[in-house]
């Protein structure tokens, strides 16, 4: 069979990679199986393909002047939407494409988009929420409860600063007192703010120290109003706040659930799972349910999932407050915790001594530990920093001496082997 046959379409990314082999069609491109049985069954045809770009919609344009191509284009345009109308509710969707070279499903799901993400997630992913459930992290939750699409597209649209800290601090890896101490960067896990012996990423959250309870409540309040302004079911807004007040004070909950339908359930699952999970972005997945029923109700076409999404960027916020208030306060120059700590590690240089630090830097020892301790912060800092420096200085001409010497060793064996044998 031979021939010619030109095909147009109105898609110039989809021409761009059906027409020309040598583009390639990355896995994670939308559609991604279209296109690929698409590419595949051009190849093998045996007819000569040719292929055009026609503008699409051009009877947008009443007054305009059609040509065979437009008008194919429309009649194309309104034959898929029919069919689109005519399969959308049908409960068995088309899973297999003519020509697809190798169909790609995940736990009973075609994968159309996406493919390494989606093979990422589904290996790492199921392992990671395991352990964080071993963990207990859940409370008497399943990590099946908690809305993982939501938590992804927010993390998608938040900030990479904000995502860092996120991470940072739901894993426990901030620079909290237990942290900084376990990092031999502090000689104290104490609280910057209240005298507990141990600040952990729990306590971060749960703090009593002095100021620490307007933070919060600030924070709360900030974020009922966005809920409300947000046209959220101002039940839900108030349960979210008062629950997540009752978590943090360790008491029983004040806001009674209204009989709306499905918050009853998502209350007591989120209940279950824990809103310490809430605060840091784990919201269950009744919530946007519950919220895309009252946007209905209210003949708002806003979407729940949306709703849910900014939802938790909002939480995040709450979190946040609390940990920019506790650097405040840990780096105010009257906290006495990173004094404490600077003297300490000042004295600490004196017992090591001035031996190993370079010449030039002996005299910063000549005033002796009482002046040091008597200066300001900036010039204690400074003085840490030039001592600091000149150890490492130090270290760094011994071993270049010792490598020099080596070098000069086996320089001198080489040469003495070399002429051995000569
Ligand atoms: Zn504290």
């Amino acid at each position: 069979m031979e021939g010619e046959v030109e095909l147009a379409c109105d898609g110039l990314q989809a021409l761009r990679h059906v027409s020309r082999m040598e583009v390639v069609t990355e896995a994670k491109a939308p559609q991604f199986d279209l296109l690929a049985a698409t590419r595949s069954v051009c190849r093998k045809c045996p007819v000569t393909l040719k292929f055009r770009h026609v503008k699409g919609h051009q009877d947008d344009n009443f007054y305009a002047d059609l040509d065979e191509w437009a008008s194919l284009n429309i009649e194309m345009d309104d034959g898929a939407k029919e069919h689109w109308l005519r399969s959308k509710d049908a409960r068995t969707r088309q899973q297999y494409i003519f020509g697809e070279p190798w169909p790609f499903w995940v736990a009973g799901r075609k994968v159309t988009k996406e493919v390494p993400e989606i093979i990422v997630d589904h290996i790492d992913g199921m392992t990671i929420r395991e352990y964080w459930e071993s963990k207990k992290r859940f409370g008497n939750g399943s990590i099946q409860e908690v809305h993982w699409g939501a938590v992804g597209k927010a993390m998608e649209s938040a900030g990479r600063a904000r995502r860092h800290w996120v991470v940072k601090q739901a894993s426990g890896f901030c620079a909290t007192g237990k942290m900084m101490q376990r990092w031999n960067q502090r000689k104290t896990a104490k609280c910057p703010r209240c005298a507990v012996a141990v600040e952990d990423e729990l306590h971060v959250w749960m703090c009593k120290g002095e100021g620490v309870e307007t933070v919060w409540e600030e924070s709360i309040q900030k974020l009922g109003q966005w809920m409300l302004k947000q046209k959220t079911l101002p039940n839900l807004a108030a349960i979210i706040c008062d629950r997540l007040s009752a978590w943090r004070n360790q008491a029983g909950p004040t806001v009674t659930v209204s009989p709306f339908l499905g918050l009853r359930g998502t209350v007591h699952a989120q209940d279950q799972v824990g809103w310490r999970a809430l605060l840091e972005g784990c919201p269950v997945q009744g919530w946007a349910e519950v919220q895309q029923r009252y946007f209905e109700w209210i003949n708002n076409r806003r979407s729940g999932e949306r709703w849910l999404v900014a939802l938790i960027q909002k939480l995040w916020e709450v979190a946040w407050d609390m940990w920019d208030h506790r650097n405040k306060v840990l780096h105010d120059k009257d906290n006495t915790l990173l004094s404490e700590q600077r003297q300490s590690e000042i004295a600490e240089e004196f017992a090591v001594g001035s031996a190993s630090v370079t010449q030039e830097a002996k005299i910063l020892f000549r005033p002796g530990l009482e002046a040091i301790l008597a200066g300001s912060e900036a010039m204690q800092t400074a003085w840490l920093v030039r001592i600091r420096r000149a150890r490492t200085r130090f270290k760094e001409r011994q071993e270049e001496d010792q490598l020099g010497f080596r070098a000069e060793r086996q320089a001198m064996a080489g040469w003495l082997r070399g002429s051995s044998s000569r």
